[in-house]
């Protein structure tokens, strides 16, 4: 067995590299036994490279998972999720050699609702103008026909943004009438509910109490899907 020695941290360790062959024996003159000795995230900081460590912790995100061949050429599916322990979160990756089971209830299915509504009133209608690089939203300057992102520092032509309505809507479920809740519209909802009222002014020379008050005159029962926690429309039907 190959191996390096340091005595970094007081004593002497044995540190397993890429190089080190760990040979089984069958039989070991001590008993095995699961490590009971936890190293919590925010400790991880002090551990040395190659060693190992057991972390306890709780899987708070999962990313989406993708192919990588392994150096072997073997193809394996890689997968990033997030652990948490009360003292950190570290990102963690896997490669597994089979397909991942999926669970069966996804995300979407847990948050979003399917419901026929009343349009009962607007509680805000503003427009803002969104970055021609990334899309964030951004204020503009003194200068009213230049726009600064501060998220990729682009100085840019207001002229040439795109504007973005936002929309709180008042609605009442259908079914239940009394279950009357606020939800978001953001642009493309947006033009969609326009579409349906009896204007042919374009939604781009709107004033905010113009556009309001399209939507109250024309605008009745709607077929949506929106996501409960984010309070947003998702989908007009
Ligand atoms: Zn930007």
């Amino acid at each position: 067995m190959k191996f390096n020695e340091n005595t970094r941290y007081g004593t002497t360790n044995v540190v397993i590299e890429r190089h080190t062959i760990v040979e089984t024996s069958s039989a070991l003159p001590f008993e095995r036994r699961d490590l009971s000795q936890d190293t919590t995230i925010s400790s991880l900081s002090n551990v040395s490279s190659g060693q190992q460590v057991t972390i306890k912790g709780h899987l708070t995100d999962l990313f989406g998972s993708k192919k990588i061949l392994s150096r072997s050429g073997q193809e394996l599916i890689k997968q990033d999720g997030l652990v948490s322990d009360a003292t950190g979160t570290i990102k963690e990756t896997e490669a597994f050699e089979g397909p991942l089971a999926k669970p069966d209830i996804s995300q979407e299915a847990l948050t979003n609702k399917e419901l026929i509504v009343n349009l009962l009133g607007l509680s805000s209608a503003s427009q803002h103008i969104s970055c021609s690089s990334c899309r964030r939203k951004i204020e503009s300057e003194d200068n009213p026909s230049i726009a600064f992102c501060s998220a990729c520092n682009l100085t840019q032509k207001v002229s040439r943004c795109s504007k973005q309505w936002i929309v709180k809507l008042f609605l009442q479920s259908n079914e239940n009438p009394n279950h009357k809740f606020n939800v978001t519209a953001f642009n493309n909802i947006v033009q969609q509910l326009v579409a349906r009222c009896f204007t042919d002014d374009s939604l781009d020379q709107m004033t905010p109490k113009q556009l309001t008050n399209h939507l109250i005159a024309d605008i009745d029962e709607l077929h949506i899907v929106y996501d409960t926690i984010q309070k947003k429309i998702i989908e007009l039907s």
